[in-house]
């Protein structure tokens, strides 16, 4: 698609910066180093910025722009919607939030049948947690390293990404340990099958020598994102879930950017064939565009309040605007074969070229992903697997391959030495195929970069 964007709209876009640097002050960043990119439309799988220049939006935002922008029938949802009943409160019910709480119950597996909602994911990994807690007893909640659970005091605790560093006071019951990832393997695997059962063997331990009447939760993203797009092994993850059987120890599936569609099914937990106790979503469900996020709960878990008091709640749960807007994305997915599309594109397209480009460029040092959900590991030297920016910062071989991307019309999602190809589920091969295309060139900087 392509659209004009008037002088005045520019104009606009210039006012827009200079009041954000004076007044916005943003998530994880040194306010006075920013250089945010004013987005002034954006339609499908493209924005555009402050200049009237056109990206392809391989980042999905935050990854969760899942049917791509302004999707028409999501934004007449939203707009019918507010024009018939704009708020409801939690305690009352409304016919949106009892359709979406329907439709998502419809797709999460096995007995997650009840839907406590959230303003977004971090939240709803807090109320997991507080129902693990309750439920079992117990206080500790495992996770992995390389993970994110969001950015509020017990997610922030749980995440095992370096932003926890400064928000770890000691007294949150987390604890962390080693998840599968053969590339960087923390047990010097060789193969998948030695990675899983060595990785379930040191989570026997762990919770052996935590203590497993003191553990109510095990914590894991079914396929962890932001850490890196790591899948786990099938063996891997059943056998957390025979684990956590034995020991009376609650699994919560973190899905809340794995899931609505961007592995290539409705939740990433489908590719391992386990039910968790607790699955928490986020992003994808409204694709964005109006907040909510959630806790998919199960029968077990269910049961533990239906004559107790659950104690937690939030004024905008189940908000009748975020509802509305859930709907018409699950019914838009649904019609549109979005979530089989964004399977095809990974199987044809993404996976097969990022193997490719694997081939040509050194700086690749491993490629990983399923659906629209890739990520481009990229190193300083094949052989040591040294990467091309250091764990927890950035370098300017990585920020070189960035501003080539955005140079050439591309916007991925970055993270440390990743770049995450991560566009919209609705993405057609064409688009993925420009954006592939753009991202080849772009990493002839990051080749440069690579020894000898
Ligand atoms: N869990 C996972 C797996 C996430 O990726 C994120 C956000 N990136 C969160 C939780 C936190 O979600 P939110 O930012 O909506 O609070």
């Amino acid at each position: 698609p392509q659209r004009d964007i008037g002088a005045d709209v520019l104009e606009d876009a210039r006012t827009t910066y200079e009041l954000d640097r004076r007044h916005v002050f943003h998530s994880w960043s040194a306010q006075a180093e920013l250089d945010p990119m004013t987005i002034v439309g954006a339609e499908g799988s493209y924005i555009w910025d402050g200049t009237g220049r056109r990206l392809l939006d391989f980042s999905s935002q935050l990854v969760y722009t899942n049917i791509g922008h302004q999707h028409p029938a999501v934004v007449e949802a939203i707009q019918r919607q507010a024009a018939d009943l704009c708020t409801v409160a939690p305690q009352h019910a409304n016919a949106a939030r009892s359709r979406a709480a329907q439709l998502i119950a419809e797709r999460t597996p096995g007995d997650l049948d009840q839907i406590f909602f959230t303003n977004g994911g971090a939240d709803a990994v807090e109320h997991a947690v507080r129902m693990a807690r309750l439920h079992t007893g117990r206080y500790k909640v495992l996770s992995r390293y390389r993970s994110y659970h969001g950015g509020t005091d017990t997610a922030i605790n749980l995440t095992g990404d370096p932003r926890r560093w400064p928000n770890d006071y000691g007294s949150s019951g987390a604890v962390h340990f080693f998840g599968p990832f053969l590339y960087r393997s923390a047990f010097h695997s060789t193969s998948e099958e030695e990675e899983s059962a060595r990785a379930l063997e040191h989570l026997e331990q762990t919770v052996r020598l935590e203590g497993p009447e003191t553990i109510a939760a095990i914590v894991l993203e079914s396929i962890p994102g932001t850490a890196g797009i790591m899948i786990p092994p099938v063996s891997y993850m059943q056998g957390v879930r025979e684990l956590c059987d034995r020991h009376g120890i609650m699994f919560i599936a973190d899905e809340v950017m794995a899931g609505f569609g961007r592995t290539g099914r409705w939740f990433a937990i489908e590719h391992f064939d386990v039910v968790p106790d607790l699955l928490t979503f986020a992003k994808g469900v409204t694709s964005g565009y109006v907040p909510l996020g959630g806790v998919a709960i199960s029968r077990r878990i269910g049961e533990t309040f239906d004559h107790r008091p659950y104690p937690g709640g939030l004024t905008y749960s189940g908000h009748p605007l975020a509802a509305a807007a859930a709907v018409a994305t699950i019914e838009a997915m649904e019609a549109e074969g979005i979530v089989e599309n964004a399977r095809r594109i990974g199987e044809e397209v993404i996976g097969p070229r990022l193997r490719e480009m694997q081939q040509r460029h050194p700086s690749i040092g491993e490629v990983r992903g399923a659906g629209v959900f890739w990520a481009v590991e990229l190193v300083k030297d094949p052989v040591t697997r040294e990467p091309l920016a250091p764990y927890g910062g950035s370098s300017p071989d990585m920020a070189a391959v960035l501003a080539e991307c955005k140079a050439l019309g591309l916007l991925p999602f970055a993270n440390f030495n990743r770049i995450h190809v991560v566009p919209p589920c609705t993405i057609t091969e064409a688009e993925a195929r420009a954006g592939l295309d753009i991202l080849d060139r772009a990493l002839e900087t990051a080749d440069a970069a690579v020894a000898g």
